[in-house]
Order: structure tokens, then sequence, then C-alpha cells
């Protein structure tokens, strides 16, 4: 049904083999199917009920899956901020309408799945926040043990409560995400847990299915899919989704995959910038955006694939102008996204700014995580209620 590629030789592992990297190169790896074989139709498909696993035929699960009904997000025309742009088909996928409230649900979902098919009896990762909030709520639903990892200090409230509640072993290193994921990998090769980060192939197929749904909910494939970048792994997918999508001869074209990333942590930027094959690492990668927090992302040379095959492109917004942004989402269109997930259309805003966008083009910004995920951010953002004495009187005075 399908085989594991490595990226870069092309070396061939089979689908039950525990792999992360080839074992060769030590490249990544990706899910390769046979297309020709499969028998799906699209028509078929369009009746089906609009959620993730509408898609299991492009998916890697046998049997039931460990599933929560993930997917099938709002995709919403975002008419003022459009507007105020100059742009007539701007619109959010709200990836935050999740099960945990972010999109990496949609890697969990088979990314669980997939540990209980191959037999695994742990699953682990190391994470920003979300990850880990996803991990715990599949576990649970899976009914196997989970153990996340996370950069002590650096994680947002909401998804930290998550990871508690629903029973994770949740680990606070004194270190950043990048050394964290360093420390989970290492666990998982020497101790027999399923690693369940984006290095993890069947992660990003889940998460694919964001392209589908978009192009689905549109009815056409847009000009322009905008991600926020972390790790680099939804980029990564949506990208490979939509090469299927074509192949399968459902659509004949690609978005231009544009990237962006927070400025105090751009490594993707800087490589497409300078047109390097292989991305430095920012050390000390900071921002307000923590679920973007991150230096050395794993899929990167996915993700310059993705943007250089597409004609797309990476560009990086200040804290200021994410906040700003999460602020409009929230006022103007009734949207409530957490930092990271604003950065996409804080791009967007910047390069509509800049003269780069036309004025027609159809563009898809993915907003990745919910509102409630950061509340102490929001909280510092806004004014506090006015308190007042319980009586008219007092309220009226406030009120005018
Ligand atoms: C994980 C995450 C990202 C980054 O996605 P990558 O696949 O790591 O690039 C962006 N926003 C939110 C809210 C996330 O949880
Ligand atoms: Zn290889």
């Amino acid at each position: 049904m399908f085989r594991l590629v490595c990226v870069n030789c092309g070396a061939e592992y089979d689908q039950n083999e525990i792999i992360y990297r080839c074992k060769s190169c030590n490249h990544l790896l990706t899910v390769k199917y046979d297309l020709d074989s499969l028998e799906i139709s699209r028509s078929e498909w369009e009746k089906r009920p609009l959620r993730l696993w509408k898609y299991k035929e492009l998916l890697p699960v046998q049997g039931e899956p460990v599933s929560l009904q993930e997917g099938g997000t709002p995709l919403y025309h975002l008419k003022r901020i459009g507007e105020e742009l100059g742009l007539k088909n701007l619109y959010a996928k709200h990836e935050g309408m999740n099960p945990s409230g972010s999109f990496k649900d949609r890697g969990m979902t088979v990314g669980v799945s997939m540990a209980l098919q191959l037999g695994m009896k742990t699953v682990a990762c190391a994470s920003t926040g979300n990850t880990s909030a996803s991990l715990a709520v599949y576990a649970a639903k899976a009914g196997i043990p989970a153990v996340v990892l996370l950069p002590a200090g650096k994680v947002a409230l909401g998804k930290v409560a998550q990871a508690l509640m629903h029973g994770a072993k949740v680990i606070a290193i004194r270190g950043n995400f990048d050394r964290a994921l360093e420390m989970v990998h290492d666990l998982c090769i020497s101790e027999g847990l399923y690693l369940l980060n984006s290095v993890n192939p069947y992660r990003l197929e889940g998460q694919k299915t964001i392209g589908f749904e978009a192009v689905d909910q549109l009815g056409c494939v847009p000009d322009r899919f905008v991600l926020p970048v972390g790790n680099a792994g939804n980029i990564s997918a949506v990208y490979k989704g939509l090469l299927e999508y074509q192949a399968l001869g459902f659509t004949d074209s690609l978005p231009k995959m544009t990237g962006v990333q927070a400025e105090g942590s751009s490594p993707v930027v800087e490589a497409i910038k300078k047109n390097l094959d292989v991305l430095i690492p920012e050390k000390n990668p900071e921002t307000i955006a923590t679920a973007i927090r991150i230096g050395a992302p794993v899929n990167a040379e996915k993700a310059l694939t993705a943007i250089r095959a597409t004609g797309g492109c990476a560009l990086s917004v200040t804290d200021d102008e994410i906040l700003a942004m999460q602020r409009d989402l929230a006022r103007k269109e009734g949207i409530g996204v957490e930092p990271a997930s604003a950065a996409s259309v804080a791009g967007i805003k910047k390069m509509a700014e800049e003269g780069l966008l036309d004025a027609d083009e159809k563009i898809v910004c993915v907003v990745t995580g919910h509102l409630l995920k950061d509340p102490e951010t929001v909280i510092k953002q806004c004014e506090p209620p006015t308190e007042i004495d319980p009586d008219l009187e007092s309220l009226l005075a406030v009120l005018r």
C-alpha cells in the first residue's frame, strides 16, 4: 500500500519498521503511496462529511483509528481584514477548532493510531506545548501512557494544563525546545518508546489533510497557502498532500507555499534569502509566539523544497506585528487564535503592504491554534475588567 522513502537518497523501508530517519544517510523519511492502485474517486469522497478521516485512502492507518473527530475545521473569509489590505479573497482556516485546539490533532490521530498498529506501548514527544497537549489527549483516547518533554518556563499555560489533565507524564527540562527534541529522540531510540514529533512521517500524513480540506472547501486550489513555521512540518505536510491531489488528477496546480516565522526565530527565512540547502540553526530563538520558538527546524529540508518548488517565499514578522494581528483577528473577524497562529496573517499583511500580492489572489492562511491556549499573553494585552459597585448608577457612569 505504501513505503517509507528517504527524501535524500531514495532508500526504501518496510512500513512495519520503527524508524524515524534514513539508516544510510540520516535524512528525513516520507510516506509514498502507490497512487495508481488507490481505489478512490473524487465523487465518492465528496459524499463524505468534511473531516480528517474522509481521506482515509490517502492515510497509512488500517482499521479503526484512534479518533476524536478531528479536522473539518472552518474556512473563514476574512472580509474586513481583506478589505483593509485590498485583498478580496483572503481566508483563514481555523485549526484551533480541532479537539485539543490546534492542528497537532491531525498528526496525532494518525500518529497514535500508527503507534498501536506498530505494537508500540508508550508514546513520547518534545513540545513547545501543543504537541504535548494533543499527544496527551490521543494517548488518553488510546489508553496508553504518554511522556512529554517541555522547555521549562516557555510553554503557554493552557497547553501545560491540557497535557497534565489528560494524564501525560510531563517533564520540564532546563533547556530550549531543540534540546528537548534531541533528548526525547535519544530516549525513544534507547528505551523503545514511540516518537511522535514531526520527524515522524506519519504525523505529517495527518497534517496534510489541511490542504485537502481547504481545496475542497474553496472548490479550487488557492494561489497561495500561508503557514506559521516552527519545526516546518506543517508547511511540508500541506505541500506533500497537494502534490498527491495533483498526481491523482484532482487538481492541476499548486499554491505558492509561503512560510512565516517570528523575527527572533527565523532560520528558514534566512536559508531562503541566502539560497542555502542546509539551514543554519538559530542558537537562541526568542519570540512571544512560543509555538514557533524553534531554532533548528527538523523538517527544514522538506520545507525548503516546498517553498522553492512552488515559487513561494518565506518572511518574518515582529512580535508586535504578531500581537497586532492577533487582536485584529479577534476584534474584526471574531476569530480567536494564539500568537503563533496570527503570524500567517501578519505575514500576508506585510506582503500586501509591500505590494507583493495581487488583489484577486486566493489566499488561505492557516491559523494554527486557539486563543485560549495562551491566556496570559491575551490578558497582558487587554485592559482588565472595570470593577464597580453593584448599582445601576455606577454601571451607567462607566458606560458613559
Ligand atoms: C506546532 C505549531 C506551529 C508550527 O508548526 P510546525 O509544523 O512546527 O512548523 C505553529 N502554530 C502552532 C499553534 C503550533 O502548535
Ligand atoms: Zn537516505
